[in-house]
């Protein structure tokens, strides 16, 4: 969860924890204590790739974040842009940050991740070409799709996913294996 706002984006006063009637009834939000400004803190929809390699043997790219300790390697994510949609916001953000040429992308699945207070939005892209990453990621690995271990939350649920429609049974990592992400 990122740190709770402060003051009001609108008039800069302080926001506050107050109630107020709603449709669902009273809630309490942090509102803003001088105009009608209320942070509704919805759910941020995060993009995630299952990026297929096709001209290398149809292997499975993870990355690891640069900003990560530890040795996870996951799924290609980013945020939607305005003006876009998620199919372009994923293949944006793959070509972005792999420099491969993305050919194909198509819907895995919705999942919440309430401790980031994220929507995951999902996809199997299929790319191909040379791999250069951005700087937002130190390294990648590519894997043979039943050679994937997937981790308990938030995008592993989408690889585990995503390897059940190719009928294989998803390999979890147990707790203490590995840091889970
Ligand atoms: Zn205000």
């Amino acid at each position: 969860m990122s740190e709770p706002w402060r003051f009001c984006p609108q008039c800069a006063a302080p926001l506050a924890l107050r109630l107020a009637d709603e449709d669902g009834g009273p809630k309490e939000r942090l509102r803003c204590t001088a105009c009608d400004f209320t942070h509704w803190n919805n759910p941020t929809p995060v993009l995630a790739a299952v990026v297929e390699c096709t001209d290398r043997g149809g292997r499975i790219l993870l990355a690891r974040n640069a900003a990560w300790s530890g040795r996870m390697f996951a799924l290609i994510t980013g945020f939607m842009e305005a003006g876009e949609s998620a199919e372009e916001g994923i293949a944006r953000e793959v070509a972005e940050e792999t420099a491969l040429t993305v050919d194909r992308v198509e819907l895995i699945g919705v999942w919440d991740f309430q401790r980031m207070n994220q929507v995951i939005i999902a996809f199997h892209v299929q790319a191909h070409g040379e791999i250069r990453l951005s700087p937002e990621l130190a390294e990648y690995k590519l894997f043979a799709p039943q050679d994937v271990v997937c981790w308990p939350a938030g995008t592993g649920h989408a690889m585990a996913q995503w390897l059940r429609g190719r009928g294989l049974e998803p390999r979890y990592f147990q707790p203490g294996e590995q840091p889970a992400r």
